[in-house]
């Protein structure tokens, strides 16, 4: 069996993903997502960008060869090469394993090795921001296949990641987790022991066997479904026998406190009842003698005003780029809707749209400005400092709304998740696209680029007026619910 660093990276992620790459029926996986085969391209050009800043050798050998392929890194390395890249590092383990690490680039440093007066330590390349473990775990996976490479241990591993930035891998403290980790994904795989579901919407989500992981996860009700449930509060619930969604709505506060909080447990009990109910119940975990159910629905009322406005935008991160500010004026006087895309066709056009954005919200000064999440925040702050237009930001991020925050402060709902999609899903509003995602959007807006097709911008521009128009569905569902709350 060849155990790679990508099946390292994957096991350390998701145990059951690792699993099924070796083991799984490879027809029932999902299709390919645009957006995954955007991170790859946009993941090799970051590679590119990086090696192409130094002259580097590479092994030549046929392809798919890998002993050939850790001979060639071998002769480079003792020919003593400055940098090699896309390297070979192959070790067979006593079970009979062949461990296959293919460091980016391994960079010369002073030091001792079989080869003489000179060591390599391993860089890998990533596109991530920050230095995830699993990128640290397949580093130090790296270094112990350098290690018996070049008869030394390299003393430390680095990663260069997104915007170039490197970063040291303390490999005294990585290589005991590495190991750890290592020797139980070769049981698990030897041992064929298939790793149970456990749908974590972050890491599930682009992952090719999500349509047959939720499948199983829905006909054994699963607690992973359930918000709140994190993998390690999953393992502490396994211990007091609560695996199902039922057994969750059923367990007594008492029993759940032995493992979580009191805060903790009530959450999780209620959002199990919401779900086998399916029903929207008040969130009671703000009620004390002076909060009681009353006073806490007045303080989280969401304002209603002859005019609101909700905005969504749409962004590609790749290109730093916020390039559709999306606004639904919804005004209560005159009955009408208006939805205005300010769209960027091209990247330069941001400055243009976001002066537009602003002469229209200016429009409305007293109207709220709803928004689901705090991207939109983020963003108005990033845009006033990058354009210079700070008179605007005081007065106009005081207008700004999260539904988002109002439904996550006052109401436990029957959802997998507390995205938009998930909510508005469930109160009955439908996207005129099914299909199109965010992230769809933004392989959308890249292939618009590149080709100039309008039909791509005009799908675009109906998913951000219908984030829009979902934010409005919400808000004036939550608005009233809490005039009438359904208690449990
Ligand atoms: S869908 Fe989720 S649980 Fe299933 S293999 Fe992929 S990451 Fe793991």
């Amino acid at each position: 069996m060849l155990l790679t660093n990508d099946l390292l990276l994957y096991y350390k992620r998701c145990r059951r993903r690792a699993f099924l790459d070796i083991y799984g029926d490879l027809s029932s996986q999902d299709q390919e997502q645009d957006f995954l085969r955007k991170l790859r391209r946009d993941s090799q050009t970051h590679q590119q960008a990086v090696l192409a800043r130094e002259a580097h050798y590479s092994p030549e050998y046929p392809r798919g060869d890998w002993q050939a392929g850790a001979k060639a890194t071998l002769e480079l390395m003792q020919q003593g090469r400055e940098r090699i890249s896309q390297s070979v590092l192959l070790m067979q383990t006593t079970q009979g394993v062949t461990l296959l690490s293919r460091p980016d680039l391994l960079i010369k440093q002073p030091g001792q090795s079989i080869f003489g007066d000179w060591t390599y330590v391993p860089t890998s390349i990533k596109l991530g921001r920050r230095p995830k473990p699993e990128y640290q775990i397949v580093a130090a996976f790296s270094a112990q296949l350098l290690a018996v490479a070049q008869g030394i241990c390299p003393k430390t591993a680095w990663l260069i990641l997104r915007r170039q930035d490197s970063y040291a891998v303390n490999l005294e403290r990585w290589m005991p987790l590495m190991q750890d980790i290592l020797s139980e994904c070769i049981e698990t795989l030897l041992l064929h022991q298939e790793p149970e579901v456990f749908i974590s919407r972050q890491r599930c989500n682009l992952c090719r066997w999500y349509s047959s992981c939720y499948a199983i996860a829905q006909s054994q009700e699963h607690i992973s479904l359930l918000p709140g449930v994190t993998p390690a509060r999953y393992r502490d619930l396994q211990t007091l026998g609560v695996t199902t969604v039922k057994s969750l709505a059923a367990a007594s506060i008492s029993t759940l406190e032995t493992v979580v909080t009191s805060e903790i447990a009530s959450e999780l009990v209620q959002q199990a009842q919401s779900t086998v109910q399916n029903r929207a119940i008040l969130r009671q975990r703000h009620f004390s003698n002076t909060n009681t159910p009353e006073t806490f629905r007045k303080a989280n009322t969401l304002p209603t005003a002859p005019v609101e406005l909700y905005f969504d935008i749409e962004a590609e991160p790749e290109l730093q780029l916020d390039y559709l500010l999306g606004v639904l004026v919804i005004d209560r006087r005159t009955h009408t809707e208006t939805f205005h895309p300010f769209l960027a066709e091209t990247p330069n056009d941001e400055a243009s749209i976001w002066q537009q954005f602003l002469d229209l919200v200016a429009l409305y000064p007293d109207a709220p400005i709803f928004h689901f999440s705090d991207y939109e925040v983020e963003t108005v702050k990033r845009l006033v400092k990058l354009y210079k237009t700070p008179q605007s930001a005081k007065h106009l991020l005081s207008r700004f709304v999260d539904v988002h925050q109002q439904v996550m402060n006052t109401v436990t709902l029957p959802v997998e998740s507390y995205s938009l999609k998930h909510l508005a899903r469930w109160l009955g509003f439908e996207w005129r696209d099914a299909g199109i995602t965010g992230q769809e959007c933004v392989c959308l807006y890249d292939q618009w680029l590149e080709s100039g097709d309008r039909s791509l911008l005009d799908l675009i521009l109906r998913y951000n007026e219908d984030d829009c128009r979902a934010t409005y569905h919400l808000k004036n569902w939550l608005v009233n619910f809490l005039q009438n709350p359904v208690q449990p």
